[in-house]
């Protein structure tokens, strides 16, 4: 039979016991005579924990020891799972992600990867074994220095080992049943959702519903890999991630999808402004510009109709709060040569956003949510909108009470509290 690919998450991994109820999962999927690759993330909050530590070393360590580092949790899980699943008389190899073939760019803390060669996990597979490999991280085709791929990333590892040994499906086992309707932490009456479609989950990831990486949804969507999302707490059928055409069933293609999909929180994001640009041709290129230069990726960007009188403008914009200090720094440095007044950050924001294809064909969707977020007594900070999403900068504090009040606004709400949440601390 064909080669299963399995994902268990931080949460799953806590502790010894969970640790061994794991393995035991694993080895059933064996013994029902599937070949079985498991990529495992680090245990509980060991990646936080060693990112804590790091910084009561130093305000600013290097990116290469950063990922040495927090690369060394999951390489803990992947022996302590190849451990447990011997000891139930079944054999098992662990791999690090640069063992494993997983090649990634250079880029320290958000490497991508561009080529998976699992020679060495066909091998142990050919050889009978059950494949650990740790998560999260890879090796750089330029510097051959260990790399890791951003926050969630095993679930990436995992989907791409997925398409590099052509399964069928790819498992994410994780501390909830399946993607919701909102995040169940926030709110307990959210829905667990059958099906979704890529590109909804494309759009959630990316307006930080933790529950899946938004590179693992991209790899899924490129290599045609439907991503099975469960817990591994139960038994229960999750969440599958399909492609459009995959959510219309037989016995479904005459029904309509739902017009929201779910609503998104984000709160790892900061707010620079740049206050008191001249308002003239090629500057808002220059700032662009500087920022591109540190590797640093914007998200949303608002200019200000410039004042008549001074001719000044300010410019906007959002980018992952980890990214804050670097960017401050590069767009100080061109401060002379553009002419600006001066930098303001702000990390106390939130993003709450609406996601659902049916937004395409149906109008009234925004003022919908707006008026929801206004009854809440919430002020919208700035807004920005694609094809299948609109989404609100909030304050940091207001993020809980708009998603909240937008899910119930959207009668998302189920009946009955459905959502459980087994683990994890939500760090
Ligand atoms: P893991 O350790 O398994 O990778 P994560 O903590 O990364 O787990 O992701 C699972 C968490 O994602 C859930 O516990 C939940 O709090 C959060 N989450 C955010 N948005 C959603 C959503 N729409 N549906 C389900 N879970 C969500
Ligand atoms: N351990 C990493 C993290 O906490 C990767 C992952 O869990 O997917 O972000
Ligand atoms: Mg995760």
């Amino acid at each position: 039979m064909g080669i299963v690919v399995q994902k268990y998450g931080g949460s799953s991994l806590a502790d010894a016991d969970a640790i061994k109820r794991v393995a035991r999962r694993i080895v059933e999927v064996k013994k029902s005579g599937h070949d079985v690759v498991v990529a495992v993330s680090a245990m509980g909050d060991t990646t936080d924990d060693l990112l804590d530590l790091a910084a009561a070393v130093t305000p600013l360590p290097p990116a290469r020891e950063l990922d040495m580092l927090q690369s060394a949790g999951e390489r803990i899980s992947m022996a302590l799972v190849a451990m447990a699943i011997s000891d139930l008389g079944y054999t098992a190899r662990s791999f690090t992600g640069s063992q494993a073939g997983v090649i990634t760019d250079a880029q320290h803390g958000k490497a991508k990867i561009i080529d998976v060669t699992p020679g060495r996990v066909t091998q142990a597979i050919g050889e009978g074994h059950i494949v650990i490999v740790a998560g999260f991280q890879g090796v750089s085709q330029d510097t051959k220095e260990i790399t890791t791929l951003g926050r969630g990333g095993s679930d990436t590892t995992a989907v791409a080992l997925a398409a590099a040994l052509e399964a069928d499906v790819c498992e994410i086992y994780t501390d909830v049943d399946g993607v919701f309707t909102a995040d169940p932490r926030i709110v307990p009456s959210a829905r667990k959702l059958d099906r979704v479609s890529y590109e909804e989950m494309l759009e959630l990831a990316a307006c930080g519903a933790k529950i899946l990486h938004l590179r693992c949804v991209e790899y899924g969507r490129r290599y045609g890999i439907p991503i099975h999302v469960r817990s591994s707490f139960s038994q229960l059928e999750g969440t599958w991630v399909v492609s459009d055409t995959g959510l219309q069933g037989p016995e479904e293609t005459t029904m309509e999808q739902p017009i929201i999909a779910g609503v998104a929180h984000d709160r790892s994001e900061a707010k620079i402004t740049v206050v008191g640009v001249p308002d003239k041709v090629g500057e808002a290129a220059r700032i662009f510009e500087a920022l591109a230069d540190a590797q640093i990726n914007l998200d949303m960007i608002v200019q200000n109709v410039s004042a008549a009188a001074t001719s000044l403008t300010d410019i906007s914009f959002t980018l992952p709060r980890t990214d804050g200090q670097v960017a401050m720094t590069a767009l100080a440095r061109i401060q002379a040569e553009v002419g600006y007044d001066k930098l303001l950050y702000d990390d106390k924001i939130g993003k709450v956003s609406l996601i659902g294809a049916g937004m395409r064909s149906h109008p009234g969707i925004t003022s919908k949510f707006f008026a929801a977020l206004a009854s809440a007594g919430v002020n919208i900070g700035m807004i920005s909108t694609s094809e299948i999403r609109i989404s609100v900068v909030v304050d940091e504090n207001a993020v809980d009470d708009a998603v909240r009040a937008t899910h119930t606004a959207f009668d998302l709400d189920a009946d009955e509290v459905e959502a459980v949440v087994y683990g994890g601390t939500g760090r």
